[in-house]
């Protein structure tokens, strides 16, 4: 039995820090089950965006004033946060970005270039990747002529890299490997070493997308071993609008500008322009200057809390909810059924007594119907849904203030749906 205790002592210590679990949702109190989508955020984060603009607000870099210089400090101290929260060497390893999806367009077009991709040359990624670590590749490949060629997964959902079509497909082609760390969808963590090992081995270049797993537990992104990382602020308590791009420097150093504008470059003249160095030449126009004060923040609150408490929290939840949802009959989970090597993100399908399957934005609005926010749809992940052999799913994910009340309300709000529609299809 999956221990209710372990799951209920750290949203017992952090809950009230987020003012919006307070809400109730159509007369039940809100249960918010879609983490893997966006997190809630900490007064403390709220408080420093507000702060910022109340007290602080001036450009960065241009503006020497005082407000300007104030401004600046809490911008850069923004980026040391982060750097020390991912383990990064220095903090000119931290290219704001405005979100993963920008950092992983700024990846392939940067590395395309550097490593010259043409015909020939593959580039490799997995059938489990969210769509924005798949289409800035599909882009680079067709611009380049390169292939794109896929991972696959077990039937249990997890990345095959034992079976026969895995052997060969990282081989002297391959110039850039690119994958999730933690799936969004099936939660599984990825054996993001193994894969950089393999990347490196034959001198790809190795790219991790770590949305779902900066938030989750304590990373090191230097110990991965992998060149370029991207994640996202929204993911990990921190604001909207800011991304991070995680870059070895000297790897940085040598990569060409991607987008051109102010502040990104050295000297500007009409038959040209040089460049700065990493970060500012990855940085183009005004930055996201109160989010990275604010994502700093966000940095400072999970650090408080404990990453380590935060993993074991995510891992707690989900083997509760992974057993009360393997109750609702007709549930099928997609993914892994035990709470090994997983993270707190549970899709499933759901089919009526007569054996009907009800539809993900059915099940959402019933869910909605009664305080429970999920995700339905294809989760930014088609590929991975065909590759299941479903059109989409049901999501329900999980994070530190996440109670087993709420898993329950999800329970039961399931039963009825399913109970619903077996009456009334
Ligand atoms: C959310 C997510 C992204 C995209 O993040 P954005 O902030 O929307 O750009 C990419 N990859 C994974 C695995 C995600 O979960």
């Amino acid at each position: 039995m999956p221990d209710r205790a372990a799951a209920q002592a750290l949203p017992a210590r952090v809950r009230s820090d987020f003012p919006i679990l307070d809400r109730t949702v159509g007369g039940a109190p809100l249960a918010y089950l879609d983490s893997a989508n966006t997190s809630q955020k900490p007064r403390v984060v709220i408080d420093a965006l507000a702060e910022h603009y109340a007290e602080h607000n001036a450009n960065v870099a241009r503006a020497m004033h005082t407000l300007g210089a104030e401004a600046s400090a809490g911008f850069e101290g923004g980026r040391s946060k982060v750097a020390t929260f991912v383990g990064a060497t220095r903090p000119e390893e931290i290219v704001f970005t405005k979100n993963a999806s920008e950092a992983l367009n700024l990846a392939a077009h940067t590395l395309g270039e550097h490593v010259r991709l043409g015909p020939g040359d593959e580039v490799v990624i997995s059938v489990l990747e969210h769509h924005s670590n798949i289409v800035p590749w599909q882009l680079l490949c067709r611009r380049t002529g390169a292939t794109l060629r896929w991972f696959d997964i077990t039937d249990e959902g997890r990345l095959d890299l034992a079976g026969a079509d895995a052997a060969g497909l990282i081989n002297e082609r391959t110039k850039i490997v690119s994958v999730a760390w933690v799936s969004n969808v099936l939660g599984t963590v990825t054996p993001v070493a193994d894969i950089v090992a393999r990347a490196h081995a034959v001198g790809a270049i190795a790219v991790l997308d770590a949305s779902q797993a900066v938030p989750q537990f304590a990373v090191d992104l230097p110990a991965t071993g992998a060149d370029l990382v991207a994640f996202t602020g929204h993911k990990m308590v921190g604001p909207t609008g800011i991304g991070v791009l995680w870059g070895r420097y000297d790897l940085l150093a040598d990569l060409p500008p991607f987008l051109g504008g102010g502040e990104m470059i050295e000297v500007v003249t009409m038959e040209g322009s040089t460049f700065a160095p990493p970060p500012a030449r990855f940085e183009a126009g005004t930055p996201p200057i109160a989010e990275a004060v604010a994502l700093g923040a966000a940095a400072d609150y999970l650090t408080g809390v404990g990453m380590d408490a935060v993993a074991q929290h995510e891992h707690a939840i989900t083997a509760y909810a992974l057993e009360r949802l393997q109750a609702v009959e007709g549930l099928r989970i997609l993914g892994p059924t035990e709470p090994v090597d997983r993270g707190g993100a549970i899709s499933f399908t759901l089919t009526s007594e007569d054996g009907f399957d009800i539809h993900p934005h059915d099940t959402m609005q019933m869910l909605d119907a009664r305080g429970v926010a999920v995700r339905g749809g294809h989760h930014c992940a088609r590929p991975l849904h065909k590759r299941l052999g479903v059109q989409s799913s049901t999501r329900a994910s999980f994070y530190l203030y996440t109670t087993p009340q709420e898993i329950d309300q999800l329970g039961e709000a399931l039963d009825y749906t399913r109970d619903f529609f077996g009456r009334h299809r």
